[in-house]
């Protein structure tokens, strides 16, 4: 166990190349004003306005978000969804076949990928039975050579939000960045770490339109963290990761709070239909208490189950295999008629279990 106090210099944390890396400065990094005639980054004349790359440093919809969130611009990245985020860091923080990284499972697969892909080890430590955090079992696990620790709060599959308590001593002990993604929190009773991020240094939140707002075709993600770390991850970026099209988007949804407000209610109430209906099934032994817009369900035969909605054209997502989740199907929170037709199915399943009964 390596513990020291959370004011870690970010840079000793970034790989050296990395550090010293000189990034790609394009025609509209040179020239950031408004002009006239614009000759200066090979673009066709026609076709506006998508004839134009987008503002690379994407300043507007910045300026928007970090507002909304009550945080500054320099603050915040933006990405092709927060799985852009999450490479990034890997690919500033950890050196390939060298540094490791701790996911608490079972937990989102994307940081497992990423690390994977990035040559990077990846350490499992489990949650407890009852899906809380240890935070000493975590902070036991680390060492000279971890870069991160994933926290996902509310946690995908389990949909429980992880104690604040625990979190908090995680990012105040370890000698590394904790990133903590929050896709979930507009759903969540909790309010989440996003206003922890102007004094923690070590401290990553991520977050995203895709979820809540909605906008899962746009690939619109956010990182929060150290405006020295933000840097970096800039730095390494593709220049123009955030297109027109889904800026344009993200700005007009960033505008209709009240319909996403509604949205937000109603998938809440459902939420709460479909935990009690789905508790009174005689094969499911435990809807788990949840803080996301899905829901994670222990059943008999959950399996077949699956497949059984899956011939009725419903599909769920299987985590039977799932370490801590056996038996375990994820189920998202739909319309109230999806909910409805999935009840339905359900209720099918169940009559003719007993016709079938030997
Ligand atoms: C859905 C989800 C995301 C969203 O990723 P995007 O790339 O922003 O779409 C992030 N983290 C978790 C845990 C998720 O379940």
């Amino acid at each position: 166990m390596l513990i020291m106090n959370n004011d870690v210099a970010i840079s000793s944390l970034v790989r050296q190349n990395i550090r010293e890396l000189v990034p790609y400065a394009s025609a509209r990094d040179e020239f950031s004003g408004s002009a006239e005639v614009y000759l200066d980054a090979n673009e066709n004349p026609h076709n506006p306005p998508l004839n134009r790359y987008p503002d690379p440093t994407q300043v507007h919809l910045k300026e928007l978000i970090a507002s909304m969130r009550g945080q500054h611009a320099g603050n915040l990245f933006l990405g092709n969804g927060s799985d852009e985020a999450i490479d990034l860091l890997f690919r500033v923080l950890c050196e390939p076949g060298q540094d490791c990284v701790i996911t608490v499972d079972p937990t989102y697969g994307m940081y497992g990928v990423c690390a994977a892909v990035n040559d990077v080890q990846c350490i499992s430590v489990l949650l407890r039975k009852d899906f809380s955090l240890d935070a000493g079992a975590v902070l036991a696990a680390v060492d000279e050579s971890t870069k991160m620790i994933f926290l996902c709060s509310p946690n995908n599959p389990t949909s429980n939000s992880l104690e604040m308590g625990a979190m908090l001593e995680i990012i105040d002990k370890a000698p590394c960045m904790v990133v903590v993604d929050e896709a979930y929190i507009d759903f969540s009773s909790e309010h989440g770490l996003l206003s922890l991020v102007p004094e923690k240094k070590n401290l990553v939140v991520l977050q995203t339109l895709s979820k809540a707002w909605g906008l899962a075709g746009i690939r619109l993600g956010m990182a929060f963290a150290h405006p020295e770390l933000i840097r970096y991850m800039s730095a390494v970026k593709y220049p123009y990761n955030v297109n027109s099209l889904s800026m344009a988007e993200a700005e007009k949804a960033l505008g209709k709070e009240e319909e996403k407000k509604a949205w937000l209610e109603n998938i809440l109430l459902e939420r709460e239909r479909l935990s009690l209906d789905l508790s009174a099934f005689g094969f499911v032994e435990r809807v788990f208490p949840t803080d996301s817009n899905f829901l994670l369900v222990r059943m008999k035969d959950a399996r077949r189950i699956y497949s059984y909605l899956q011939n009725s054209g419903i599909i769920v997502r299987d985590r039977s295999s799932v370490p801590l989740c056996e038996g375990c199907l994820r189920i998202t929170v739909g319309t109230s008629e999806e909910n409805g037709l999935l009840l339905d199915a359900l209720e099918k399943y169940e009559q003719d279990k007993q016709i079938n009964k030997p």
